[in-house]
């Protein structure tokens, strides 16, 4: 994807099939992601998403709710799908427009210093579950699509050095909706198979240890090279 340009990126996605939300099943409208957010190191790392601005979709109507229970802000969810990929996740938006690519020079403020300060909040928490070496947490937090894409970045970085082997599992089964951080969280378990001598079975997808001539778990035959 880096060695594309835009254009070539933005050819290839207009020939893809737009996918349906599977909150309302609703076609998706593609999206180009803002500098603000693609060029200000936010992380989303692509330059296009396919986003379901349908202002009945449950997932846009419930966001209001939980979100006025967990911030200061008033702030619903967007669904989200990177294009090429399967899998949905949630963006932040801070007014029925936001996203809509019609924001007024105001709300576009808004929405980066709500950003910050979600990355700030973010940071600070996962440098406490950091000291205390909770890992599961972090995973948690690296798990939960409403946390900014930095700070999901920055969790996997920090289970890749304190993560047990128990992390594994979770991090293969979880697809990740951001080409950069699909890319760390697959170097992350690399990292962590090194770290404990351990690998996947080829034939069930099982933990089993690096050296393993038989499966524990499927009792096939591994070979080791
Ligand atoms: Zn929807
Ligand atoms: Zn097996």
């Amino acid at each position: 994807m880096a060695f594309q340009t835009k254009d070539e990126i933005l050819h290839k996605i207009l020939n893809m099939k737009k996918p349906e939300c599977p909150h309302c099943k609703t076609e998706m409208t593609l999206w180009e992601v803002p500098e603000i957010t693609f060029s200000d190191g936010l992380g989303w790392g692509t330059p296009y998403m396919f986003v379901c601005f349908n202002d009945k979709c449950s997932a846009y109507k419930e966001g209001w709710d939980n979100l006025k229970e967990t911030t200061e802000y008033n702030a619903s969810y967007r669904c989200i799908n990177s294009p090429g990929t399967d899998n949905f996740e949630y963006m932040p938006v801070f007014s029925p427009m936001g996203g809509k690519g019609q924001i007024l020079d105001n709300d576009e403020l808004a929405i980066r210093k709500a950003y910050k300060e979600a990355m700030k909040q973010g940071f600070i928490v996962l440098t406490d579950f950091y000291i205390s070496k909770a890992w599961d947490e972090i995973l948690k937090m690296l798990l939960d699509p409403t946390n900014p894409p930095k700070v999901r970045l920055k969790a996997v970085d920090m289970i890749q050095e304190l993560g047990g082997v128990e992390a594994i599992d979770p991090l293969v089964n979880h697809k990740f909706p951001f080409p950069k951080l699909q890319e760390a969280v697959d170097n992350c378990v690399k990292a962590l198979h090194e770290k404990y001598y351990t690998k996947e079975c080829p034939y069930c997808a099982e933990i089993i240890k690096k050296r393993a001539a038989v499966c524990k778990h499927c009792n096939k035959k591994i070979k080791n090279n």
